[in-house]
């Protein structure tokens, strides 16, 4: 009797968590795909669709691991299935889409192999961000080409064989990075834009929008510069990066990984430090200001780093003294004293206390370094004119 109830009760707890699954997989499948013509018959449509994905992975998935070949029959099937009377009529085009299809199926069966229900199913689903990740720009909202489907297919395995991992693995990990990414990514823009309104309500620029910030997984082209005791870093080309000709800032994750695993600092706060840190040089070579032009790309390109690193160290510190945020404060403080000389210059003697706090004197030598016409070939050259 009590084994039949405790029976029941895990029915009840599979039933349950089944149908959460399911709402997830709608959620993830349907929403921004538009896939409906009218709403009619729609729960009908759902709970069918429901029904035979379900037919086919009790029948093949759960005991097997599938083949590409089986999968993608199974895929196909679910396609024809969408064009029968009565849905046909319901759906846009007539059917369900092949992105649409493999993002709703691929979506379930990750979810019953992380549930520990089935076996490493052959695929991942694939979205924006991992098709991003894998280099393609096309929507899978849209995408109704079964070669295109193998393409990313192969693509996919491609990278997780560098890894050394399955598919639904190498996408398990990246999505998950991207989790933590995208929350610490939200923080950290908001406090770009700050930064930005900072430039323009205490010193006269021009409100713009910060250029594209591309998040590498790549490693970093400097990293041997640090590597292997991380005990000088320099910022660019390890954890970040300002693009000048492209106009862009890229993030290095692997290089922030690296950092944080030799010494002790808070995810967030440091990719917050490198992005305002890359920002800065936008701003010192972009922001536009009434009174300057934009520096010309070879006069900014050619000038010392001595003068670009020592410009973009003193505005984040301005900055991060202005607003008092004291836990960036303190990572901006101990990443510099990480960092080669450049990054150090804000920081010397020849700066001053005053100087320091002096942002307007430091944001009009970089305006009559933009006017110069010509690229800064040393350090003197910008501090004489603070
Ligand atoms: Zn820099």
């Amino acid at each position: 009797m009590e084994c039949g109830v405790h029976k029941v009760i895990t029915d009840c707890k599979d039933f349950f968590l089944e149908n959460e699954i399911w709402i997830l997989s709608f959620l993830g499948g349907f929403q921004r795909a538009h896939i409906y013509k009218n709403m009619d018959l729609r729960e009908e449509f759902k709970n069918s669709l429901k029904q035979e994905i379900r037919k086919i992975v009790l029948s093949n998935y759960v005991n097997t691991r599938v083949s590409t070949k089986q999968h993608i029959e199974n895929l196909e099937y679910i396609i024809a299935w969408s064009t029968s009377s009565p849905f046909n009529s319901i759906l846009r085009g007539g059917k369900l889409r092949w992105g649409v299809v493999q993002k709703i199926f691929n979506l379930y069966l990750k979810y019953l192999w992380c549930w520990g229900r089935i076996p490493s199913p052959p695929h991942c689903p694939f979205d924006s961000f991992i098709l991003n990740h894998l280099g393609f720009n096309s929507k899978w909202t849209r995408m109704n080409s079964k070669a295109e489907y193998l393409e990313w297919v192969e693509t996919a395995a491609s990278h997780a064989q560098k890894k050394g991992l399955s598919v639904p693995e190498w996408e398990l990990s990246v999505y998950e990075k991207n989790r933590i990414l995208t929350q610490t990514e939200f923080n950290c823009l908001s406090i770009g834009d700050d930064f930005i309104d900072f430039f323009v309500l205490q010193a006269g620029f021009q409100k713009k929008n910060f250029p594209e910030i591309i998040l590498s997984f790549e490693k970093p082209p400097l990293l041997h510069k640090a590597e292997p005791y991380w005990e000088s870093i320099p910022i660019d080309g390890v954890l970040g990066q300002y693009d000048s000709i492209y106009q862009r800032i890229i993030i290095y994750i692997v290089g922030i990984d690296c950092l944080l695993q030799r010494w002790n600092f808070d995810f967030t706060d440091l990719m917050c430090i490198v992005l305002l840190h890359e920002i800065a040089h936008w701003i010192t070579h972009k922001l536009p200001h009434l009174s300057a032009q934009e520096w010309p790309l070879d006069d900014y390109l050619f000038t010392v780093s001595e003068v670009h690193e020592g410009l973009a160290q003193i505005i984040v510190y301005l900055y991060l003294q202005y607003k008092g945020i004291s836990s960036l404060r303190r990572t901006f403080k101990r990443l510099t004293q990480l960092q080669p000389t450049a990054y150090n210059i804000y920081n010397k003697n020849l700066f001053g206390n005053l100087i320091k706090k002096n942002h307007v004197k430091i944001m009009n030598s970089l305006i009559t370094l933009r006017n110069k016409r010509k690229s800064i070939s040393s350090l003197n050259e910008w501090l004489s004119l603070i």
